[in-house]
């Protein structure tokens, strides 16, 4: 069986939208309960482990962490997704970056007493410097990294689609050299004199056109490019990091939520497609999706993956 791990990036309406459009008055995280609680079912459904990214700004929240607890509990994995989900994190300098790493572990680790090892950077924006933190707190591992030769056209139209932002916030998917990037898991030699070896865990792009493979692009594309690129990856035999967002398991034709989105045609925000999509057909897409996947692939979550790599497995 081939090795795979799912992990969702809990990125909430706050989060997202940084006021643009949001109702700040009576929002109360409902995306963040109803998301969850919509992907635990879905990973229960299926049964599997997965990999949850949180922004700890969120457990500040005593609901919210209530939910989280739900997925602790299940055996599901709590990894970092930073204090504030800054967008341009790669351009803050090296003690932001440390304070917003650090700050989250802490909350995640006081609040679930989940040991936090991995790490994913807001928006996939890492550098160099963040991974050699990363290394030098003794993080297991990092996957953030995304080696798609589409880097350069999702990021110009990530620049287009944010207009109202800062400047920094209008950048994504890290340095421009990671389209470049191996595909594959790897371990980062970049701290040799104490042996601790950070994992890089790329999000899964196909072999040779390095084709985009996560929730977002299935979305966009539907099943039959899904399959066409399932099959290449399979037949490489390497393993997938699938990627999801909260905003693919979140239902916002509810009531709580209806009001919070802004308009479609909003100019400045970036919004993705899964928040216009009707619950249901994500729901049923990505359900078909990963029990495809899972016809040839065991999914655990990133951190045993990322240990299994460190021992070697030939798996993976
Ligand atoms: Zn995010």
């Amino acid at each position: 069986m081939l090795k795979g791990a799912i992990s969702i990036d809990v990125d909430t309406l706050s989060t997202h939208l940084h006021g643009f459009g949001l109702n700040q008055k009576d929002y109360d995280f409902a995306d963040f309960r109803l998301g969850i609680e919509n992907f635990l079912r879905f990973l229960d459904e299926l049964k599997l482990k997965a990999t949850f990214f949180i922004v700890g700004k969120d457990l500040l929240n005593q609901q919210n962490v209530e939910t989280l607890l739900k997925a602790r509990n299940a055996g599901h994995e709590i990894a970092n997704h930073s204090m504030h989900h800054i967008q341009g994190f790669r351009f803050l300098n090296r003690e932001q970056k440390i304070t917003e790493i650090k700050n989250t572990q802490e909350i995640i680790e006081k609040n679930t007493l989940n040991k936090v090892v991995g790490f994913r950077a807001p928006g996939w924006n890492i550098d160099n410097q963040t991974l050699e933190i990363l290394s030098s707190m003794n993080y297991l591992y990092d996957s953030s990294i995304f080696p798609s030769s589409f880097n350069p056209l999702l990021k110009l139209m990530h620049f287009k689609a944010t207009s109202q932002q800062p400047r920094t916030a209008r950048t994504t998917l890290g340095q421009i050299k990671y389209c470049f990037n191996r595909t594959a898991p790897y371990q980062l030699a970049n701290d040799q004199s104490r042996g601790h070896y950070l994992v890089e865990l790329p999000i899964t792009v196909t072999p040779v056109f390095r084709l985009p493979f996560f929730a977002t692009f299935l979305l966009k594309t539907g099943l039959i490019p899904f399959k066409a690129s399932l099959q290449m990856i399979k037949a490489w035999q390497r393993p997938i990091i699938y990627e999801f967002h909260l905003f693919d398991f979140v239902d916002f034709a509810k009531p709580e939520l209806k009001h919070q989105i802004p308009s479609k045609f909003a100019k400045g925000i970036y919004l993705p497609q899964s928040i216009y999509t009707p619950f249901k057909q994500k729901w049923q897409l990505f359900y078909q999706a990963v029990s495809l996947m899972k016809q040839n692939y065991q999914f655990e979550t990133l951190e045993t993956l990322a240990k299994r790599f460190i021992h070697h497995d030939t798996q993976i």
